[in-house]
């Protein structure tokens, strides 16, 4: 029987120091799987600035090479895109997440999971900003979004090949790799484990582009913030426009029974507040058009199919 095939695919940016470290582990580790299975590793050079692209010449491994830095949700893609394996593993290349754990994950795929997750458990080495944005992140993102992200999924995950297929299909150019892969649903497991404090090199995501990554989670997987204008104006509406009507009648029909004696300026700031309001609402009615744009425009596969039987 012939051995499965199964793709490794690392994005690489700036990662010199930690490639050879890193080839000698993901060697060793797939020689004790050699008997059953056959593997190819693509390490997707994210426009390295450095010696990545001399090292990896010299390893001699499958390299492909992008013509700029793009940011790793895409040279993740184009790995994946790359892929013939059988199973795609995607792994970092700075050794944070532990290489010997691949066994682990072909395990779980074998045992039938199309979708194999890296949790992390604890984040060592990693400043309290950092680990209360992502925390807030996935909290709002579970809030308002219909794509469900566990907190501290990583990119560390095996895929089978129908997944690979199928997330092939998305032709979206802001996204995150992990919540595509999520929203395609499937059979998943997950792995825990521990993350090390990074060994050499720096992150190479600052926390500048981890924030514009964030956001574009949220603009991509929700509607929620394009509909916000148009809550607020509902809200401002109702609230201004009765606090306007109670001073209005309590004036002139009433002829102001308490005393309350509101200026103009008073009953000015009202109106002006609640033809905010309607302003705001009208944004949130362009907004839903603007909704249906991005929707389609995102173009995303309407349906997937897990598994077909008795048809064809
Ligand atoms: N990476 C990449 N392109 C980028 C930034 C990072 O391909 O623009 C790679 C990097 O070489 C590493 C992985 O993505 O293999 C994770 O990067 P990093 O350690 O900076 O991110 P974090 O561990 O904070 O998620
Ligand atoms: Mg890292």
């Amino acid at each position: 029987m012939a051995k499965k095939l199964i793709s490794i695919i690392i994005p690489v940016y700036n990662e010199e120091k930690n490639l050879r470290d890193f080839f000698n582990s993901l060697s060793k580790t797939l020689k004790l799987l050699s008997p059953q299975y056959s593997f190819e590793a693509i390490f997707v050079n994210d426009g390295s600035t450095d010696n990545s692209a001399e090292i990896l010449k010299v390893l001699k491994v499958r390299q492909i090479e992008l013509s700029r830095n793009f940011g790793k949700e895409i040279a993740l893609s184009c790995g994946i895109h790359h892929a013939k394996g059988e199973a795609v593993i995607s792994i970092d290349a700075d050794l944070q997440h532990p290489i010997e754990l691949i066994p682990s994950f072909i395990e779980k795929w074998q045992k039938g999971a199309d979708i194999v997750i890296g949790i992390r458990q604890k984040r060592a080495g990693e400043g309290i900003i950092r680990r209360w944005g992502s925390y807030c992140f996935y909290k709002i993102m579970d809030l308002i979004s219909e794509t469900k992200l566990v907190s501290g999924e990583t990119d560390f995950r095996l895929i089978s090949r129908q997944v690979a297929d199928e997330f092939n299909r998305f032709t979206e150019r802001g996204r995150i790799a992990r919540g595509l892969i999520d929203w395609l649903g499937f059979k998943r497991d997950y792995i825990y484990f521990k993350t090390r404090p990074r060994q050499l090199g720096k992150p190479s995501y600052s926390f500048a582009k981890l924030v514009r990554l964030g956001l574009s989670g949220f603009v991509t997987h929700s509607l929620v913030p394009l509909k916000l204008a148009g809550y607020l104006g509902i809200i401002i509406t109702i609230f201004s426009g009765l606090l306007g009507s109670f001073m209005f009648i309590n004036k002139f029909i009433f002829g102001d029974p308490w005393d309350l004696a509101f200026s103009n300026v008073t009953m000015l700031a009202v109106f002006i507040t609640f033809l905010i309001g309607i302003v705001l609402i009208c944004l949130g009615l362009i907004a839903l058009y603007v909704a249906n744009i991005h929707l389609e425009v995102t173009n995303r596969p309407i349906y997937v199919i897990r598994k077909k039987e008795n048809l064809d």
